[in-house]
């Protein structure tokens, strides 16, 4: 089966339903989703032109469910990035502010869905790729539970933190693409078995569901703007019946390290495979060294070479248990510190991100201030918990605003009706009289 096959080319569009649970439903998604009909490139130059000879699970199941597939959203190389300027095709813009980038990695599907083009689409998640972006875009972002929605056909970054997620402009919209999607399969054995929960009941009300204010999180730091919008979600969430529950919560000191470990040394491993010769772009040499060190150290941008480098240090004999170790039992750390605090209650709110969206170029030459974006999203991939951004309205100065939800494994109903209770600002009159909130449009020039 080959990708030229005019057949197979075909056949991903030939299963579309018409009565699915998503027929007609434009789709775009990221493109590190292996698609049949349109090259996946992962936004890198080393795979230029490469067309999947399969469709990613996820990608079956939304033609399955009717959804029509209508392209591949641009991302940071590799899905490594909070901004989408490392993508080797250029960056994409935020659609409130050209001047400005959409978050990453996924800021392509974001941006998408923000502006119009789609109502919902998919991206992947390994440190806050879906949340970020969701969250600088204006727009609902969900990470699910690790291993609820299959990796199968999602190039890997950080395989054990990796996760498919979903963008759309209304939380019944991300409720009805996750109900398309999530479920165990056989082509992944890090998905979850057993059904995935039901979140048909996204509209639920939200009485008397616990949330964690842990308020010592954005004490510094964190954007004034950012801060109003979780007093907003916390006023609308009590409005609307829930109960709010202080608490003190510190899981981010050692997590942007751990993260930065695991993750890069997973990623020095699976980005192994790309070496000239088995997939992409070959950079021809006499021997075959040169072939895989030209063809890696010309395919590669940057951060990705960074990247590489990082993780394969930390997984050298003499420093593995000195980093990488390190870092697995501060992850086991974090992840305890989570569960602990979902003892106290349902959901947690928090930022998704400590700044608004940030100028193109700010921090494109400073890694450790792009990777301290991710300081709030991180928790939830090493925990492997979902959590869903939130958008909260504009600033002032017309940006988006978005907080957190996360929860402990398998909450997405939880997340959903919270998400959905912010939604319609806490007004239940309001939730029975409609499904569509006033988003402010981007404004186009
Ligand atoms: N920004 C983080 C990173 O660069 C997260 C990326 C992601 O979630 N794919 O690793």
């Amino acid at each position: 089966m080959v990708a030229s096959d005019p057949e197979t080319r075909h056949a991903g569009a030939d299963a579309a339903r018409t009565d699915g649970p998503l027929a007609g439903v434009p789709v775009l998604v990221k493109d590190n989703l292996c698609t049949v009909d349109y090259p996946t490139t992962c936004g890198s130059r080393i795979l230029e032109g490469w067309t999947s000879p399969y469709d990613a699970t996820v990608v079956k199941r939304l033609r399955e469910a009717g959804a029509v597939v209508v392209g591949k959203g641009n991302m940071d190389e590799f899905a490594m990035g909070s901004s989408t300027e490392f993508s080797a095709y250029g960056p994409t813009r935020n659609p409130y502010d050209l001047a400005r980038v959409p978050g990453g990695s996924s800021g392509g599907p974001a941006a998408a869905v923000a502006y119009g083009l789609v109502p919902v689409a998919l991206g992947s998640d390994t440190g806050g790729s879906v949340r970020q972006p969701a969250s600088f875009c204006g727009v609902f972002g969900l990470k699910p539970t690790y291993g609820r929605l299959s990796r199968y056909g999602l190039v890997a970054f950080g395989s054990s933190l990796d996760q498919v997620g979903i963008f759309a402009r209304h939380a019944g919209d991300v409720a009805l693409a996750y109900a398309s999607l999530a479920g165990p399969d056989p082509f992944d054995a890090t998905s979850r078995s057993g059904a995935a929960p039901d979140v048909s009941a996204w509209d639920a009300s939200v009485e008397g569901l616990r949330f964690g204010w842990p308020a010592n999180l954005w004490a510094e730091g964190v954007d004034p703007a950012i801060v109003d919008a979780l007093k907003r979600a916390a006023a609308a969430l009590e409005r609307a019946g829930a109960v709010r529950v202080p608490m003190h919560f510190m899981p981010g000191t050692y997590g942007v390290a751990a993260y930065y470990l695991v993750a890069t040394a997973e990623a020095s491993s699976n980005l192994a495979r790309f070496d000239g010769v088995r997939y992409g772009r070959r950079v021809s040499s006499g021997d075959l060294g040169a072939l895989y060190t030209r063809t890696r150290s010309e395919g590669f941008g940057p951060e990705v070479q960074r990247r590489i480098l990082l993780g394969t240090y930390a997984l050298s004999a003499g420093y593995y248990d000195a980093y990488y170790l390190k870092a697995q039992r501060a992850r086991t750390l974090i992840r305890r510190e989570y569960a602990e605090r979902f003892g106290h209650c349902d959901v947690m709110l928090m930022p998704a991100s400590p700044t608004l969206p940030f100028r193109l170029g700010e921090k494109t030459d400073d890694p450790l201030a792009m990777y301290l974006s991710d300081v709030f999203t991180i928790g939830a991939n090493l925990a492997g918990i979902p959590g869903l951004s939130v958008p909260m309205g504009l600033t002032r100065e017309g940006l988006p605003v978005g907080v957190q939800l996360l929860g402990p494994e398998d909450a997405e109903p939880a997340l959903l009706r919270a998400g959905r209770a912010l939604e319609v600002g806490g007004d239940r009159a309001r939730l029975a009289r409609t499904h569509v909130t006033e988003f402010a449009w981007p404004t186009k020039r």
